[in-house]
């Protein structure tokens, strides 16, 4: 069975690796496909194409798009793209716009609880300054010896009802997937166990995103229990997605799921690459 991994991230976004440096990891881990999925930024992927055609890795491109739905964040991932379509270029150019703001607010909401310079602390992290988000914080947070590791961090500070939160406003989901469309790539939904979505707001995300034509989501997950697993199977079935596996791994001593290393798909639902790989 091939060993398929749709997910992950490199320095390109809040990744600790580089591209090519993530193309050799998977290849050692044994992945026979691969696809990189920077949040919000596609920069990444020339280099990541080359490194994978360089070790014989089936390469697929990829994004991960940030968006707002019910007032939450949600993650839609677009595989197969084409990187330089000027419609997801210019879209993803939107969001990330917004990220730079948003930090300086973010450093002053941790300054009132007396983490101060955040922001220079944060853009250390940050190879690629205008995708500073919420890790690169997270990062210098324990840098600081306020936390042991990165999730504690997500417990207690850059989350709503925390310090260093605040509500943001990314693309809308018919943008995401119409920017994915028009780059001849495939939607996906990312980590659906990870939102806390009332159901009927998770099911309308289901509806909608089929009706404009999303196609798949992402059921193995670094995100996911192994329980989720199954459950998510079910959803795929029942709303006639194609299923998707990634570990979404962000570095070596970071990450829950290294590349390539989670479980195969449940049986009975269909693989997002089944018409892409033999
Ligand atoms: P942002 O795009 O700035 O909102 O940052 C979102 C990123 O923060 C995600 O892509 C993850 O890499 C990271 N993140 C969010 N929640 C958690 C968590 N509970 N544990 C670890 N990383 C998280
Ligand atoms: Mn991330
Ligand atoms: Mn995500
Ligand atoms: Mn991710």
């Amino acid at each position: 069975m091939l060993n398929v991994d749709l997910h992950c991230h490199s320095i390109i976004s809040d990744g600790t690796l580089a591209p090519a440096a993530l193309a050799a990891r998977a290849k050692a881990n044994g992945v026979d496909v691969w696809a990189l999925t920077d949040h919000d930024e596609v920069s990444g992927i020339g280099e990541a194409r080359a490194a994978a055609r360089g070790l014989d890795l089936r390469f697929v491109a990829g994004v991960e798009i940030s968006i707002t739905w019910a007032g939450q964040t949600v993650h839609i991932v677009g595989l197969g793209i084409d990187e330089h379509c000027a419609a997801l270029t210019q879209g993803l150019a939107g969001i990330r716009d917004g990220r730079t703001a948003r930090g300086q607010a973010i450093a002053a909401q941790l300054a009132d609880v007396g983490i101060h310079d955040a922001f220079a602390g944060a853009l250390k992290y940050a190879d690629n300054a205008k995708l500073i988000g919420r890790t690169h914080f997270a990062r210098y947070i324990v840098e600081l010896g306020l936390v042991g590791n990165i999730s504690d961090v997500f417990r207690h500070f850059l989350v709503a009802g925390k310090p260093g939160y605040l509500p943001h406003r990314w693309a809308s989901l018919e943008q995401s997937v119409s920017w994915i469309r028009a780059a001849g790539g495939r939607a996906v939904i990312a980590h659906p166990g990870r939102y806390q979505l009332e159901p009927l707001a998770f099911d309308a995300l289901l509806d909608t995103f089929v009706q404009l034509g999303g196609e798949g989501i992402e059921v193995v997950t670094g995100s996911h229990t192994p329980d989720q697993y199954g459950l998510y199977a079910k959803v795929a079935k029942q709303s006639g997605l194609l299923a998707s596996r990634g570990s979404d791994f962000h570095g070596p001593a970071e990450s829950r799921a290294d590349l390539g290393s989670l479980p195969p798909l449940p049986a009975g639902v269909t693989p997002v690459w089944h018409d892409w790989v033999g």
